[in-house]
């Protein structure tokens, strides 16, 4: 057969050669042993979970070596294309403070772009034109139909499916039967022409994984689609070869395709890059584990975060902890330390399924949050009430100074201990509405209203707002005593049949009416924030 007149038959023309692909993308002026890492989305509209974690890792390897991480769209299936996808895919990262050195829409250093592999058609074109004339690929006719018939067939015969040995049809046609397609104008692909034998073992060494074993390659994958467009297979050897990326991290539903990969590298000639392959994120439902599933749970996407308003710094935080099994000891002595700073490594990586768990999430970014000043919890609660929050939620940093004061009674600044109340920016302005609008709902009074109506009046008539908290506190216990609640709680627990309850329930009464709430910081200072009018206007809006 006539390689080089099928090669030109099948992708007329002149491409450059290999040669003149490795000048024009030189390996990367970067001290020795540092990493090029890369992200390499398809370009959906969806980001997710998985993408951080991978992000990280790729930023972390990269940056703690002192070298670069680059962001590749991966838009060959033009299907899934979405505008704005890789605006998005930018952005929603460097909230979670992941920022690329190079790439799509970033720019950087232009000797290894085009960044979106639609417009690297030609090099993959050259590329495939090489290995036909090498006799490595060869085209194929096969229709859906074919294919899926001889899936069937496979599968019926308990067999591995797939484009391979005997089954590959095409891969022995003749030289006359190819050009009668030809001439027919049938449509094809370009497969590459395997000689692995899957008996055939490796040890491979995963920079996350460890040592594994892979068998040869034996499917003729498709390299090049009926229109001219690369598979994922073809594209990565070429572009993490020639964008120089030393080491490929991506997700282990990878690993399965390992052995194509190899194989194509050697065709091509290429050293092959070290891989690591993270497992995946899982989440607890019953008694099982499952992948996190677009479908089901709203927290795989990243947009989640943004729109419910997590703390970045936790989500970070909460992603270490995953991703290597010393981060937490260490942040446990360094709190305060920038986390760029932790000794990241691939090996310290989980090996099999990694659970996200939502509450612990939370119970981070409590933490997290806890930590910040007033001013600084101010900023972050109002970026996100600006995107996302109401018109009413808007409203409340009109006034700074009150804004200031809530934080700082609701996050227990000056007090013995940090409050933990706020989760997240949409959380914490639920937390805080009560400062700013009238309660709508109240949770339940636990004492008949005849009871509640005369304490609050009675509360009332003797409302003084210069009263400092222990006056206050003295005058809610007068209210008490005289109906007929325990003024002082040993009282109470000495004989809690002789009263209708303790001051702590009429506070409680004074809570509710004031706040809607049966738990909120201290009142006296709620009630002070809220300002004497405010004060007497609520309670007597519950007695009228
Ligand atoms: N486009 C592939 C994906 O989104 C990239 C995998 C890789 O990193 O090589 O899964």
């Amino acid at each position: 057969m006539n390689y080089h007149a099928l090669a030109e038959r099948l992708l007329p023309g002149d491409y450059p050669t290999l040669e003149t692909y490795e000048a024009q993308y030189p390996p990367r002026n970067l001290p020795k042993g540092a990493e090029v890492t890369r992200l390499a989305p398809s370009p959906t509209g969806f980001i997710h979970l998985g993408n951080l974690f991978s992000a990280i890792t790729d930023e972390r390897i990269a940056h703690r070596s002192g070298g670069i991480v680059y962001l590749r769209i991966e838009d060959t299936d033009l299907k899934r294309k979405v505008e704005g996808a890789v605006e998005a895919v930018i952005s929603a990262l460097n909230y979670f403070d992941v920022k690329f050195d190079e790439g799509a829409e970033i720019g950087g250093d232009e000797t290894y772009a085009p960044w979106y592999q639609r417009r690297r058609a030609e090099i993959y074109r050259a590329f495939a034109k090489k290995l036909i004339e090498e006799g490595r690929a060869y085209p194929c006719f096969c229709t859906e139909d074919d294919l899926t018939a001889l899936r069937e067939e496979q599968t019926k015969n308990k067999e591995i499916t797939g484009y391979y040995g005997k089954y590959a049809k095409c891969r022995n046609l003749s030289e006359e039967e190819i050009y009668r397609n030809l001439d027919a104008g049938k449509p094809f692909v370009i497969r590459l022409r395997s000689m692995g034998n899957p008996e055939i073992k490796h040890k491979f060494h995963d920079e996350i994984k460890g040592d594994i074993t892979v068998p040869e390659n034996d499917q003729d994958v498709v390299i090049l689609k009926s229109d001219g467009i690369p598979t994922y297979h073809f594209a990565h050897a070429i572009d993490d070869h020639f964008m120089r990326t030393t080491v490929v991290i991506r997700g282990e539903d990878w690993i399965a395709s390992l052995p194509i990969h190899i194989e194509l590298f050697a065709a091509l000639g290429f050293p092959l890059p070290r891989y690591g392959h993270h497992c995946s994120l899982m989440k607890q439902d019953g008694e099982s584990r499952r992948k996190l599933s677009k479908r089901k749970d709203p927290e795989l996407s990243l947009e989640y975060y943004r729109k419910e308003g997590y703390y970045a710094r936790a989500v970070k935080v909460y992603m270490l902890t995953l991703l290597n099994s010393n981060f937490e000891e260490w942040y446990l002595k360094n709190p305060d330390a920038d986390l760029n700073d932790f000794p990241f490594k691939a090996e310290k990586m989980s090996k099999s399924g990694t659970l996200f768990d939502l509450d612990k999430l939370n119970d981070i970014s409590k933490n997290e949050l806890s930590k910040l000043s007033a001013q600084d919890m101010a900023t972050f609660l109002k970026v996100w009430a600006m995107e996302f929050g109401t018109p009413e939620q808007q409203r409340y940093f009109e006034d700074e100074e009150k804004l200031l004061r809530v934080l700082t009674l609701c996050m227990g600044i000056g007090g013995k201990k940090r409050r933990k109340d706020f989760t997240t920016a949409s959380q914490a302005m639920k937390f805080i509405e009560f400062f700013f609008e009238r309660p709508m709902t109240y949770e339940e009074f636990r004492f008949e209203k005849d009871v509640r109506t005369k304490i609050l009046k009675q509360f009332l008539e003797g409302y003084r707002y210069e009263d400092d908290a222990q006056v206050w506190f003295a005058r809610v216990k007068e209210v008490a005593s005289a109906n007929g609640f325990a003024a002082e709680m040993k009282e109470y627990k000495a004989a809690p049949e002789a009263y209708m309850g303790s001051v702590a329930d009429v506070a409680e009464i004074l809570r509710i009416a004031m706040t809607g709430k049966a738990n909120t910081p201290d009142l006296w200072t709620i009630m002070q924030i809220l300002g004497e009018e405010e004060v007497r206007t609520r309670i007597s809006a519950l007695l009228n």
